[in-house]
């Protein structure tokens, strides 16, 4: 998972510290590594890159001060590829045709296939992201014009991907035909912006035009926006219905409803599908239960208390793994206010149970602090198929769901009672089409076409 943010100045005004800023707004999507890549007045391509948050891997005083109207950038989770610096991204390439940087969402499913294509053919990949198969792609078709190869490349991929992208001076934004994961077009005085989520337009000042639409390309230079669609038909949408459980940020809006409302939404649900009347309060795994857990709350009538506290520094700040630290595990991040639980019946609202082991040391950490009873509501369908769109989900033997029944993973996670919402309540609270959405990682619907060892191009 990561998050991609693009700014394009019709008027020539400087740009690059909004891309700083919007980075800065999408960093909940990728901790990994940050970068930008912008356009100079003379058509040279630049890019900036570094590991880790975006504050430490760029630095804002000297992107304010570079003069460019058009720029992209990036913050990497990865999925496809490791962690090091190669693989930061935008990536970007510079030939006697011009020059071109992408940034990338999403994970391609067949791109070992056109890798192995390419190099049987003489290319030289100098990542492991399946983003480069892109400019390999571009390359190989070097007698058409490049806009063109780029909505050919795009023809031929499979997967998810959200693109920002410099291509010869103006800005591109491209959405996979699937509509994967998200990517929203905003305006603010003669600016225009392509982002992953609506919440960084907020952070820039810039107001929402509309998302972009799925299987669409659109091409943004000093005349406006020119949309182009890109000439491959697909049986089904695939937007990913995780982005509204868990990834997202709750002030990002898509198809005109908050994240936050969806979550909410999903709590009602789980309380009218699995409600536990005898229970004394309610809380939320911070922070990715917590407003599912005051929906629950709601329809419930139990009352809602932030009963379980997470050190918001865990990830920013380093911490030796000795014996001592791996023993106290999840309490570094998590801990219950014992006054609030001891002697209570709980019940407990997290977004997804996926290994176990969080949601089985922290049941054991809330009776450890003299709770009565603790029942477990999960505001996601089972998780029992790995995702293969962008989303680090470990192998199918290791998803608990995958090996258990709800019976035995209560059991398992040591709770009272266990419980999930269904598929079709949770593509309820999406308010989208079932057909529209991806709920892969649930029922192991994927989209159509494998990928193969290697494709004709
Ligand atoms: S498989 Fe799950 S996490 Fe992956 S894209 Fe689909 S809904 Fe999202």
């Amino acid at each position: 998972m990561c998050g991609v943010f693009g700014a394009f100045a019709k008027n020539g005004q400087s740009v690059l510290e909004d891309v700083y800023l919007g980075l800065y707004a999408l960093q909940h999507r990728g901790q990994e590594s940050a970068g930008v890549a912008w356009i100079n007045s003379r058509g040279t391509m630049h890019s900036l890159k570094g590991t880790g948050l975006v504050h430490l891997a760029l630095n804002q005083q000297q992107l304010a001060s570079i003069d460019t109207n058009c720029a992209i950038g990036h913050v990497r989770y990865s999925t496809a590829g490791g962690s090091e610096l190669t693989n930061a991204q935008p990536l970007t390439a510079t030939s006697s045709r011009g020059s071109v940087a992408i940034a990338h969402n999403g994970n391609l499913t067949n791109a070992e296939g056109i890798k192995n294509y390419l190099e049987n053919r003489g290319a030289i990949f100098q990542s492991r992201t399946d983003t480069e198969a892109i400019l390999h792609l571009m390359a190989h078709q070097p007698h058409k014009p490049r806009l063109d190869a780029f909505v050919d490349s795009l023809r031929r991929l499979i997967g998810a991907y959200s693109l920002a992208v410099i291509l010869d001076s103006r800005l591109v934004a491209a959405r996979d035909p699937w509509g994967n994961r998200p990517l929203i077009l905003g305006e603010r005085d003669n600016i225009i912006y392509v982002s992953s989520e609506s919440c960084a337009l907020d952070l820039v000042g810039a107001s929402i035009i509309r998302e972009v639409e799925p299987g669409e390309v659109i091409v943004i230079d000093e005349k406006g926006l020119h949309s182009i669609r890109i000439p491959k038909d697909v049986k089904k949408g695939f937007a990913c219905s995780f982005e509204y459980v868990y990834f997202a940020r709750p002030d990002s809006i898509f198809n005109g409803k908050t994240v936050y409302e969806v979550r909410k939404a999903l709590g009602r649900k789980l309380a009218e599908r699995a409600p536990c009347p005898d229970a004394d309060l309610v809380t939320g795994m911070p922070d990715s239960g917590t407003i599912a857990a005051m929906g629950y709350a709601e329809v419930s009538g139990l009352p809602y208390e932030k009963a379980v506290v997470r050190n918001r520094y865990v990830g920013r700040t380093f911490i030796e793994p000795t014996q001592r630290v791996r023993d106290l595990g999840v309490r570094i991040k998590l801990n219950p206010i014992m006054n609030m639980i001891k002697d209570k019946k709980v019940v407990i609202v997290d977004d997804s149970i996926v290994r176990g082991t969080t949601c089985q040391r922290m049941i054991a950490m809330i009776k450890d602090y003299g709770a009565k009873e603790v029942h477990v509501r999960i505001s996601s369908p089972p998780v029992r198929f790995p995702c293969y769109y962008g989303i680090d989900t470990p192998t199918r033997e290791e998803l608990a769901a995958a090996r258990m029944n709800i019976k035995q993973l209560e059991i398992q996670v040591g709770a009272d009672s266990l419980a999930y919402i269904t598929e079709e309540d949770l593509i309820d609270a999406i308010g989208l089409p079932a057909r529209d959405v991806c709920t892969a990682c649930f029922t192991g619907n994927y989209m159509e076409g494998d990928h193969t060892d290697e494709m004709e191009l």
